[in-house]
């Protein structure tokens, strides 16, 4: 199968990204044709800053490559440096209804709030439609707040070919439904953009300080909590434990007789073994950015070539070759 997947340099990957996107990467870059870019375009809707755009850019290689992404697996790339991607975006622009893209959910929960939206972000679910299909991706991995977007490339790749002839292959989403929307501190979905987040990379001392932070309800100690699937700290708490953990840590809540200082140092815990390994490894790759560079020169190469392929059989057949 042919697996694409973006993930934005907006900032460092927090948890969300990590359990809803990333580990998918990494499973799926076995046995699969895998492209996996780090998505400076869209990034530029929300980070006017060339500095933090480029560092947050070798960041998000340095993790990824940290997590387990094999570059000698899967193709590892930036957005910006297969061209072909933009050009294909705006054949495809040719062809979208505005009304479509008004019902997209990024612009219009920034035009409900009565914020100033740029053309970027209301077209950018073009732009991820031209990212996917510049691959003939058949599935792409992401979290449940994609789903949309994919719909969207889905609507235009088939109204293209309606029109033009059989030129793109439709995706499908893939989701994970235990990690589709991974809670931020504040309970909302966690997200680089609403400053919820724990990094992935966090340093270990601040990451323990947000965690121990992390509002809770008033309910007196002694109570038990049966409710607690819906609790905020246990669904983080899941994320890194074990089946026989989680069991553990349900019957507590449901016994009572325990404060959420103890939920909260169990998460701390479970968190920082769980990306020891990765930690110790992301400061290794640190120390050769050239090595890192390297990778990603060699990743858009081979990305180009797909892209390339696939932009002049939409360019015949829509009459611009
Ligand atoms: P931004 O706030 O800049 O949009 P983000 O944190 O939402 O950043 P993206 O780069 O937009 O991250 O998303 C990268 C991938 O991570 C996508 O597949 C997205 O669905 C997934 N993802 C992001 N946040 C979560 C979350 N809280 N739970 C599960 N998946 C998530
Ligand atoms: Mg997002």
């Amino acid at each position: 199968m042919k697996v694409l997947s973006g993930i934005q340099p907006t900032g460092r990957f927090h948890w969300g990204n990590y359990f809803g996107a990333i580990q998918q990467y990494i499973d799926l870059q076995h046995g699969n044709e895998a492209y996996y870019f780090i998505a400076n375009l869209h990034a530029l809707n929300t980070v006017r800053d060339p500095k933090a755009l480029s560092g947050y850019t070798l960041d998000a290689a340095l993790d990824l490559l940290a997590l387990g992404l094999d570059p000698s697996k899967a193709i590892l790339f930036v957005q910006s440096d297969v061209p072909e991607v933009s050009e294909l975006c705006w054949l495809l622009m040719t062809g979208t209804p505005m009304s479509m893209l008004a019902n997209c959910h990024a612009y219009k929960a920034k035009k409900e709030k009565g914020l100033p939206a740029d053309v970027g972000l209301f077209t950018y679910p073009v732009l991820m439609a031209a990212d996917i299909l510049a691959y003939d991706a058949e599935i792409v991995p992401v979290g449940e707040d994609q789903i949309q977007h994919i719909e969207v490339c889905r609507d235009l790749a088939g109204s293209f070919n309606h029109h033009f002839g059989e030129v793109f292959v439709l995706p499908k989403a893939r989701v994970l439904q235990a990690t589709a929307k991974v809670p931020g501190l504040d309970g909302e979905k966690m997200s680089k953009s609403y400053n919820n987040t724990i990094e992935v990379f966090e340093p270990i001392g601040p990451a323990r300080k947000k965690i121990m932070r992390i509002p809770t309800d008033s309910r007196p100690m002694e109570e038990p909590k049966p409710d607690y699937e819906g609790d905020n700290l246990y669904q983080l708490f899941s994320l890194f434990a074990t089946e026989a953990q989680k069991a553990e840590m349900a019957a507590m809540y449901q016994k009572g007789g325990f404060g959420y200082g103890t939920v909260k140092k169990a998460l701390a815990d479970a968190a920082e073994t769980y990306f020891a390994a990765a930690r110790e490894r992301r400061e290794k790759l640190a120390a050769d950015p050239a090595g890192v560079k390297e990778i990603l020169r060699d990743g858009a190469a081979r990305a180009r070539k797909k892209a390339g392929e696939v932009l002049s059989r939409a360019k015949k057949a829509c009459g611009v070759a």
